[in-house]
């Protein structure tokens, strides 16, 4: 058993203008994939070929570094396609903005946090919203490292997740990250985001 590329739920275009198409496709056919291949070659022999994701990143510290760059990359994209949603944007509604107002007081000021996270990133990584023992927490991490991992500065399941490499906006935003950041808001899947809360 290997790990597959996913198919999205939704068309490469379906996120104009916020994400164009041929970014979206890029971005699926080409870095995603290459993750997903990279992964499986670098787990021949390791002995974590038929684990899950979830316990490969768990235990990323006794494995090669190929296996957290291109593990991670696998994750992150799975996660990230859901993440979004021609019919996304919006509030979230029910527990998770419960939750939100909380521990980062209002909506609004939780998206300034997560969008300073976002900006912030030195380079490569991404940013997050994860949910810990001590409740939601925002953060980020480098090329494709995650909160999963046991290396991680800040653990915690992702809930939501923002990839911030250049791949991600560089042919429609170029280095206007901010405006991708902000773009990104009106495509949030929260369905997605509260399901993966309550998991
Ligand atoms: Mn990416």
């Amino acid at each position: 058993m290997s790990f597959e590329l996913p198919k999205l739920d939704y068309a490469y275009n379906a996120l104009e203008p916020n994400i164009d198409a041929q970014t979206m496709e890029i971005h699926h056919t080409k870095h995603h994939a290459a993750y997903t291949a990279n992964l499986n070659k670098a787990l021949e022999g390791t002995g974590f070929e038929g684990k899950s994701i979830d316990e490969i990143l768990l235990n990323i510290s006794k494995l090669s570094t190929p296996i957290r760059n291109n593990g991670g990359g696998f994750y992150n994209h799975n996660l990230f396609w859901k993440l979004m949603s021609p019919s996304g944007g919006g509030k979230p509604t029910g527990d998770i903005a419960d939750a939100i107002n909380k521990f980062f007081g209002t909506f609004e000021k939780f998206k300034e946090e997560f969008a300073n996270a976002a900006a912030t990133r030195f380079g490569s990584g991404w940013a997050w919203l994860i949910n810990t023992k001590d409740g939601l927490k925002i953060t980020s991490t480098p090329n494709q490292d995650n909160p999963l991992m046991d290396i991680a500065e800040v653990k915690g399941k992702p809930i939501l997740g923002i990839d911030v490499w250049e791949h991600a906006y560089y042919l429609k935003y170029q280095n206007r990250r901010p405006e991708y950041v902000a773009a990104f808001w009106n495509v949030i899947n929260w369905d997605e985001v509260s399901r993966k809360f309550k998991l």
